[in-house]
């Protein structure tokens, strides 16, 4: 028997999707209840972490007024990289050092205790250290939640599933399917401590400015994957991250943690964190699946947002940016179907997914459709070229009385020996269609 509702809206996850949702439906007014499972929000979670200004400008327009930011980047650098170099780009501008700026280092426990504090200030009651356990149905229809407390039945029109990439309560409602191990990363990630000036004399950057680093090739072990090294104001993160079925068939059982300890001591990579004190060290696991892995993302009284969803660009890795935009669209559907007085029936709420359509998150996604299976099912990429590639680079660049015909001679056979002509032409082939 339905229970009349508490409140417009229930959103479960206090992350960036839920914050974004949580928010922009009780700055419209609504009845908004949020609940985190964490002591508080952004204990439990995990990022490099980038944050991409626009979508949170679209939120929170003076969002840079307040919110703790560390660095903006100027500066973002592209690593191929086999046992002992790096082959790379760097890419940086001054007119990335002009605001407003594009994107940004962040803490996410610092900031997501920012962002939930203007959720609260917005109006919307948050309760934190309460898990959500099931979903209530009343037919087919959600109308509450059941949490992990004493009289812990909520009742809602709608409810907003942002609690992550292991969304156990959209699968035990059968919304979606089991987690994949081919759709999802696992990555790890530490926090370096170090005195503010010897950041920016090893990356030659000023006092606000930030430098990134991706990284691909011999780090991750043969398996898919990357590596990233950010600056933050008196820290760096440095992190990496595979498939988790590649975790699973790794021939040498490497471990994550293990991965992150050989990745530190790489010769490119050493010298940029020497003497970091470590003080945080977390791991967590990313949806890599891609536009084929998204599933229905709404029905009748419920809808899903961020990581949840599998809402990730593998090819950029937006987490938050789509987390955030994605909670800021299900959040217009919902003050939009109250508006209209159009109940919280699938149909209601359609016009979500046909938001997301029509913006750079289903865009980009389709775009990048078939780029994570084509990478994971070519492991070349990520061990035959980064060697093929330094090779080539050392061999050219090295000044060793052999002329640069029969260096590029050298370099052509190296490649043909590697990777056969009829395999070069495939794999670019296959990369042409992984970023068309
Ligand atoms: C190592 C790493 C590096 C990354 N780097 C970047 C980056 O640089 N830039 C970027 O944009 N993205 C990055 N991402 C991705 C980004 O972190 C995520 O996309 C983003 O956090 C998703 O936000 P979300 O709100 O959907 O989920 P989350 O941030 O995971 O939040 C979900 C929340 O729900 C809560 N919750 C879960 N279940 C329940 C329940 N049953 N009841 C109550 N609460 C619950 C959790 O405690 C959590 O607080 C990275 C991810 C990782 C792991």
């Amino acid at each position: 028997m339905k229970k009349p509702s508490q409140f417009d809206a229930i959103v479960v996850g206090a992350g960036p999707s839920g914050n974004a949702a949580a928010y922009v439906m009780a700055r419209a007014g609504l009845k908004v209840l949020q609940i985190e499972r964490g002591e508080y929000p952004g204990s439990k979670n995990v990022q490099g972490a980038i944050l991409y200004a626009k979508a949170l400008e679209e939120i929170i327009p003076d969002f840079r007024d307040d919110a703790p930011l560390e660095r903006h980047i100027i500066e973002q650098r592209m690593w191929m990289l086999d046992d002992t170099s790096f082959v790379g780009t760097h890419i940086r501008s001054d007119d990335y050092n002009k605001p407003p700026y594009n994107r940004y280092t962040i803490i996410r426990a610092q900031f997501d205790k920012w962002f939930s504090a203007k959720v609260r200030e917005a109006g919307a009651l948050l309760i934190c250290e309460t898990t959500v356990n099931h979903l209530i149905m009343d037919g087919d229809q959600v109308v509450g939640v059941q949490c992990d407390r004493e009289q812990g039945d909520v009742y809602a029109d709608v409810v907003i599933l942002a609690d992550g990439v292991n969304s156990t309560l959209a699968r035990k409602a059968g919304f979606h399917g089991e987690i994949q191990a081919h759709n999802v990363a696992l990555a790890v990630k530490e926090i370096l401590f170090m005195p503010e000036e010897t950041i920016r004399q090893r990356f030659n950057i000023g006092e606000e400015e930030g430098v990134v680093i991706e990284m691909v090739g011999r780090i991750t072990d043969g398996m898919m994957g990357t590596g990233f090294l950010y600056t933050n104001k008196e820290s760096l993160t440095i992190g990496v991250g595979c498939m988790l079925s590649d975790f699973k068939r790794n021939p040498n059982r490497t471990s994550p943690y293990v991965l992150l300890e050989q990745m530190k001591r790489h010769p490119c990579i050493a010298p940029l964190i020497a003497g970091g004190e470590m003080k945080e060290y977390c791991a967590h696991l990313i949806p890599e699946g891609g536009f084929h892995a998204i599933p229905q993302v709404y029905g009748n009284g419920w809808m899903i947002v961020g990581d949840s969803g599998g809402f990730v660009n593998a090819a950029h890795r937006e987490g938050s940016n789509l987390a955030m935009t994605t909670g800021r669209l299900a959040a217009e559907t919902v003050i939009d179907a109250k508006a209209a007085g159009r109940g919280y029936r699938a149909n209601a709420l359609s016009p979500y997914k046909a938001a997301l359509d029509d913006s750079f998150v289903m865009k980009d996604l389709h775009k990048y459709r078939d780029m994570p299976g084509i990478l994971h099912r070519n492991p070349q990429f990520f061990t035959t070229y980064p060697d093929l590639v330094a090779n080539a680079a050392r061999t050219m660049i090295t000044v060793d009385g052999v002329d640069k015909t029969t260096k590029k001679q050298e370099v052509i056979a190296s490649f043909r020996k590697g990777r056969s002509l009829t395999g070069l032409m495939g794999d670019a082939y296959k990369l042409w269609r992984a970023f068309r």
